[in-house]
């Protein structure tokens, strides 16, 4: 069973990080206040990562309130936190306003910080190896509730909270819970108000963002039209149909061909490489000659592959292949001249890696 459209549900509150510029003014200006408050605010939400009206000092004391209240809705409340590596990966479960439960994991590495993101709460795509899957959709986010992620996480970095110094997110990617192309408006949304500029945005980057999704099509395209330099990155993980089919429901909707048509497009109009994800599950997708087959697909495109070592589930009858015969899809792939990755399994321990969000409640 496959779900893209959401079941109807409140919406959470309007807040800043949804509107664009114009339409912050506007909403400021219905409020009785002047225009350029909206740039004022905009610079304590996504410079200084304040939401606290008392300390937006440069605003008369009436209209901080007022502004902060009408725009600044607390929107995420933290329930629990899992840190491991030292305090270098940490796992957030939120409660949304409605009780919906998602969460993201920061990764921090010498070079860079990894935010990654939940853009649904739970996902109805229903790939059988990945617990969100496996929970079905609750509700999509909306743009706001996707940004304050990366800013609840680029708060703690600049707190100094996160071992290794003050720091700020370099990277982020829709990762977490959900199939951010079935959230299609709301994900664009909060790219742009990540790689927009300041006071418009966090500017991070639009090279440091990637969205990943199980393929698709007519939404690939519309990406690919956005003018937006991310990175795509295509759950592919069985290289026929037969197999995939089964792994990634979707397949029975956009087949194998037409899903890489669609990559290699979004490759050629943005020129940027599209990384091919690919769970490698012992005996079911790590054979040699599917390892073949990847390789003549991908050989001469704009793309690599990064292979990802299957992360345990709940319930699931799948584990991880086998170390030699990882390195032997590794080989094959190389043979072709596939440029190939081995993602590491950061946060496994924690339930925070690839495909074991879940957003349980904690035992009360
Ligand atoms: N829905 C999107 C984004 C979320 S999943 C997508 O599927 O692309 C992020 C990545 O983790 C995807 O490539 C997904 O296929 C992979 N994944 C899911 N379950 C996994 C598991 N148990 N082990 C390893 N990777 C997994």
């Amino acid at each position: 069973m496959l779900t893209f459209a959401a079941p109807r549900r409140a919406k959470p509150a309007r807040h800043l990080a949804d509107l664009s510029m114009a339409e912050r003014r506007d909403a400021v200006a219905e409020l009785g206040e002047k225009a350029f408050r909206a740039d004022q605010l905009s610079r304590h939400y996504f410079d200084r990562l304040t939401h606290d009206a008392a300390a937006m000092t440069d605003l008369p004391t009436a209209s901080r309130d007022r502004l902060a209240e009408a725009l600044l809705p607390s929107l995420l409340t933290p329930v629990r936190e899992i840190v491991c590596d030292g305090g270098t990966t940490r796992k957030t479960l939120w409660r949304l306003f409605d009780g919906a439960l998602v969460e993201s994991v920061l990764m921090r590495y010498p070079e860079r910080v990894t935010i990654c993101v939940s853009s649904q709460a739970g996902c109805g795509m229903n790939c059988p190896f990945c617990a969100t899957g496996q929970a079905g959709l609750t509700r999509n986010m909306s743009t706001a509730e996707i940004v304050e992620q990366v800013v609840a996480g680029a708060r703690a970095l600049a707190a100094g909270e996160v071992p290794g110094g003050p720091g700020r997110v370099s990277n982020i990617v829709f990762m977490g819970m959900g199939e951010p192309m079935a959230n299609y408006k709301a994900v664009i949304g909060a790219v742009r108000r990540m790689t927009d500029p300041s006071p418009h945005g966090l500017g991070i980057s639009a090279r440091g963002v990637t969205v990943s999704t199980v393929g698709l099509v007519p939404a690939i395209g519309k990406l690919a039209a956005e003018g937006l330099p991310v990175t795509l990155a295509l759950s592919l993980h069985a290289p026929d149909d037969e197999l995939r089919d089964t792994l990634v429901p979707v397949n029975t909707r956009w087949k194998v061909d037409e899903v890489l048509d669609a990559a290699w497009d979004y490759a050629r109009i943005t020129g940027r490489r599209v990384s091919i994800e690919y769970a490698l599950i012992k005996d079911v997708n790590d054979q040699e000659w599917r390892a073949d087959l990847l390789g003549r697909l991908v050989k001469n495109r704009l793309a690599h592959v990064n292979l990802i070592p299957l992360n345990p589930t709940p319930g699931s009858k799948w584990t991880a292949s086998r170390p030699e015969d990882e390195r032997a899809f590794v080989r094959r792939l190389e043979a072709h001249g596939v440029p190939v990755t081995v993602r590491d399994t950061r946060g496994r321990e924690i339930d925070g890696a690839c495909g074991q969000l879940a957003a349980a409640a904690p035992e009360e």
